[in-house]
């Protein structure tokens, strides 16, 4: 029997503390919130529990689908109303196009990408060859045009990753592409590869009731195959190596362990383990507004399918993407009964969010006129308004990227790293380099176990 500290109990974590204690391991998973799931977040707004945080899953490499069939849940995926969503471009609202890839299209000429962008542009090709180290908007610009860029590429990258296609790199945003592309195949090629290999149908599925349910899925399981221990509310402050495992320091305890795995965020893995000043990281804020309101027929007549990305130099809106909550999810539309579910999300790296320290009135009238002009319609006075910030490292952060280097390094037969700081943004890549990094640790224990 081998004892494991698992520090961060977002999704990262729980995936890695689920698998130790499949393997034998007894596991005390940390988390310095008063609750696990990190952003797995939920809310209650007015008698409804919303997700606050990750509200589905990319269907990507069947990874998340696999996880739940192995937790017995696969009976409560959901698939979202097959509407799609929109766009909201400086020349209006339109349907998103189908077959994009970071918002470049695979087929600049469909008429879907023609409705947004007008006629296909060859974009300007002056700026020299592309690489990886290239800026992701000096790539969209050489391969597409600005048109691209602001009406495709920004909402995308602003609604999905919180950042500027100007402050991220090709590698940063888009690493298989950049692989492709620093390989020797055309843009262009490219991007219609990567479309190709992308999964079919909707790209997105969620779990019913809500995403937030998938940590309870992970400690409900964990703790019915062995012994797991989630205490919340306590901070691992220090990080000690002794002979044989490690020594975890928290606001409350000394923890002896031999195996620790770290699935915080970058800049508390890199503070935990003394990483070099240059890469100390710093976090931007963004923020969830969960609207509901007496709209009668707005859920049915869903006047923008799922919800809006907002493109780049759009007059009269502060928020970067809507989702319509209550369109998008049959389950939440049923648990609604008639009222609908806005949520809306702002802020991007090195902006504060227009709703940063607004008072609760200034607040709710703020989102009521964004969410109006997204949805083409006055909206009524919110029933419940509710608020939730997180602090996050947007892809294209300063220091990201030798930070996870520098990281990386530190991974020892006893030290496993999970999470999106070395996974990527996103559930689906989450899960499967949590997976595979307990695979690895495990691994290596039963190989000593067995020499000794
Ligand atoms: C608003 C928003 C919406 C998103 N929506 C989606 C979506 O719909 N689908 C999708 O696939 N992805 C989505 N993402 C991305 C996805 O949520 C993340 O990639 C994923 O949650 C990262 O998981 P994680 O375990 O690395 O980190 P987190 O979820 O950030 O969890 C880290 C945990 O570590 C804890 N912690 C920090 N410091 C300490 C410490 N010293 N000791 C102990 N614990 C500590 C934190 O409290 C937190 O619980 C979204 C992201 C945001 C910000």
């Amino acid at each position: 029997m081998s004892t494991a500290v698992v520090v961060g109990a977002g999704p990262g974590g729980l995936v890695a503390a689920w698998e130790l204690v499949r393997t034998g391991c007894d596991v005390t998973l940390l988390d310095a919130w008063k609750w696990p799931g990190g952003l797995l977040g939920r809310a209650q707004v007015d008698g409804l529990t919303v997700d606050v945080g990750a509200e589905g899953y990319s269907v990507r490499g069947g990874t998340v689908e696999r996880l739940l069939t192995d937790l017995g849940a696969d009976d409560l995926i959901a698939t979202p109303d097959p509407g799609g969503a929109w766009l909201q471009t400086a020349g209006g609202p339109r349907p998103i196009p189908k077959r994009l890839v970071f918002g470049l299209p695979a087929d600049p000429g469909a008429a879907d990408v023609r409705a947004v962008v007008g006629e296909p542009d060859s974009g300007d090709g002056s700026r020299g060859p592309l690489s990886a180290a290239t800026s992701f908007a000096d790539v969209v610009r050489a391969g597409y045009g600005q048109r691209v860029l602001d009406d495709l590429v920004c909402p995308l990258v602003g609604g999905v990753y919180s950042t500027w296609p100007d402050d991220v790199t090709l590698a940063e945003l888009a690493p298989a592409l950049a692989a492709r592309i620093d390989a020797g195949t055309p843009l262009r090629d490219a991007v219609a590869e990567a479309a190709a290999q992308a999964p079919k149908g909707g790209a997105v599925h969620g779990i019913t009731g809500g995403m937030h349910r998938l940590a309870d899925l992970l400690i409900d399981s964990a703790r019915a195959s062995g012994t797991l221990e989630v205490a919340v509310g306590e901070p691992a402050t220090g990080l000690e190596r002794r002979p044989g495992g490690w020594r975890v320091t928290t606001t409350k305890r000394t923890l002896a362990a031999d195996l620790v795995v770290l699935a915080v965020p970058l800049d508390r893995a890199l503070s935990l383990l003394g990483g070099p000043p240059a890469t100390r990281l710093t976090a931007s804020r963004i923020e969830v507004i969960t609207l509901v309101l007496d709209a009668p027929g707005l859920a049915g007549e869903a006047p923008r399918g799922t919800g809006v990305l907002v493109g780049a130099g759009v007059a009269g809106v502060r928020a970067k993407a809507l989702t319509h909550s209550s369109a998008k999810w049959p389950w939440l539309r049923a648990a609604a009964q008639g009222r609908d579910v806005l949520r809306l999300s702002y802020g991007r790296r090195g902006q504060t969010p227009a709703t940063a320290g607004l008072a609760p009135d200034d607040l709710a009238a703020l989102v009521r006129s964004d969410a109006s002009v997204l949805l083409g319609r006055d909206l009524p006075e919110p029933a419940a308004v509710q608020r939730v910030a997180w602090h996050i490292l947007p892809p294209g952060t300063p220091g990201l990227a030798a930070g996870r280097q520098w990281l990386t390094g530190q991974r020892t037969d006893g030290l496993g790293l999970a999470g999106a700081g070395i996974a990527g943004v996103g559930l689906a890549a989450v899960v499967s380099q949590a997976r595979e990094e307990i695979a690895r640790l495990r691994g290596n224990t039963q190989r000593q176990g067995s020499s000794v």
